[in-house]
């Protein structure tokens, strides 16, 4: 069986260290990426309760976070859960050793401008040059998503402080200490020691909104949360990322013939949280076990309807009105542990524990969940 994977981010190397896991399925794979999303820049925090096959790639590891809103600071524990952070060179050497053990992955740099079904196959035009594959991955070309219900727009600073400034150990999951006049927005923090972090700006948008970023506004709300929420005189600003993630709460059509999208042009990327990393790695894990067991790969979990409403209802209203999100995110983590809020979020959770959670937010929101279940 021959695999080809277009797209070396998270979910092509993801479904590497998946498939390369497993006895099964043999034969060649290649990757082929353009190398327009650098690795030694990319990096993805997520959490997670139990050990992942890519855990060997994690730099960073926290067992509570610091969360803000509605007027109050409180440090919430994790419980089960670790929050943690791997960086994209790390992924990178992680996956390239899994695949230098088993043998037969090739590493293509190229560029992919078209994936078409071929007879039993499919046909990838790599650079001019057709290369031809019985199951092929696509994390660069399927649009994605049919319905954009919202965009999660963000532009982060990686900040070196000239005084300790930071708290190592516990990451700022939300902080609403900025402005909400155009969008639901709060700061996340990620730090990498007492002068180094992450500083973050994340707004979530309407669908009408197109996505479009205003870097000046987002640049001075940072500027403004350094110096006076963290008190922050002297710094420099060593790189800066932004990105508009499109937020879909709608299940994806990502099968076509022998094609398959992975990854955010599977609708992978969590609508009320723009998470994807363990959706990523459950997602390569149930295509390697599918493609094990039954030679296609096509066995895959489907998403669950409640948590696509829970997703679409908590877009809808912070379109609506913007300073829901603030009140919902204050509902839910007003509490020691933050573990039952990410198993939900995980879609791990029970009825009667959603109940529980539910019973916590905004009478607004949970009649909306209500209105859109009937
Ligand atoms: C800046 C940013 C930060 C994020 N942070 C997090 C996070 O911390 N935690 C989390 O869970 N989620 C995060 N996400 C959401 C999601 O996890 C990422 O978008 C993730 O990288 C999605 O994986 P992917 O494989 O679909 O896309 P990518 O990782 O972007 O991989 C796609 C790959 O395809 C290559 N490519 C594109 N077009 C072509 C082409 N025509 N030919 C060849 N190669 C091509 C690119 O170079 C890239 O390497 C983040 C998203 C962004 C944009």
């Amino acid at each position: 069986m021959t695999i080809l994977i277009a797209g070396g981010g998270l979910s092509g190397l993801s479904l590497v260290a998946h498939l390369v896991a497993r006895p099964e399925p043999r034969g060649p794979i290649v990757v082929v990426d353009d190398g327009r999303r650098p690795l030694a820049t990319a990096g993805w925090a997520f959490w997670s309760a139990e050990p992942g096959l890519l855990d060997e790639a994690v730099s960073r590891t926290f067992d509570r976070f610091h969360v803000h809103a509605a007027g109050r600071s409180r440090i919430v524990g994790l419980g089960r859960y670790r929050y943690r952070f791997v960086r994209g060179d790390d992924l990178a050497a992680a996956v390239g050793k899994a695949a230098e053990r088993r043998g037969g992955v090739r590493f293509r740099s190229g560029r992919v401008t078209e994936i078409r079904q071929a007879g039993q196959g499919a046909e990838v035009v790599v650079d001019g040059e057709s290369l031809r594959a019985d199951w092929v991955f696509d994390s660069v070309f399927r649009p994605g998503p049919s319905r954009v219900d919202g965009w999660l727009i963000f532009r982060g600073w990686h900040v070196r402080t000239a005084e300790p400034a930071f708290d190592s150990a516990v990451p700022t999951f939300f902080d609403f200490r900025t402005s909400q006049e155009r969008a639901a927005s709060f700061v996340y923090v990620l730090p990498r020691g007492p002068q180094e972090a992450l500083v973050e700006h994340t707004s979530f948008a309407p669908p009408h909104s197109r996505g479009v970023a205003r870097p000046k506004e987002q640049r001075s709300a940072l500027r403004e949360y350094l110096a006076s929420t963290l008190g922050v005189r002297e710094y420099s600003v060593t790189r800066e990322e932004s990105a508009s993630l499109p937020l879909s709460a709608s299940a994806v059509d990502r099968r076509r013939g022998s094609i398959l999208a992975i990854g955010s042009k599977a609708g992978l990327v969590k609508a009320s949280t723009g998470y994807a990393f363990r959706r990523i790695q459950a997602d390569s894990a149930a295509i390697a076990r599918s493609l094990a067991a039954h030679g296609h790969p096509f066995d895959l979990p489907k998403p669950k309807p409640r948590h696509l409403l829970f997703d679409a209802t908590l877009l809808d209203v912070v379109a609506g009105d913007p300073a829901q999100l603030e009140r919902v995110f204050a509902a839910l983590f007003d509490r020691s542990s933050a573990e039952p809020v990410l198993r939900f979020l995980d879609e791990d959770s029970s009825l009667p524990q959603e109940g529980k959670l539910f019973a916590r937010l905004p009478p607004s929101l949970y009649s909306a969940v209500r209105r859109r279940h009937r």
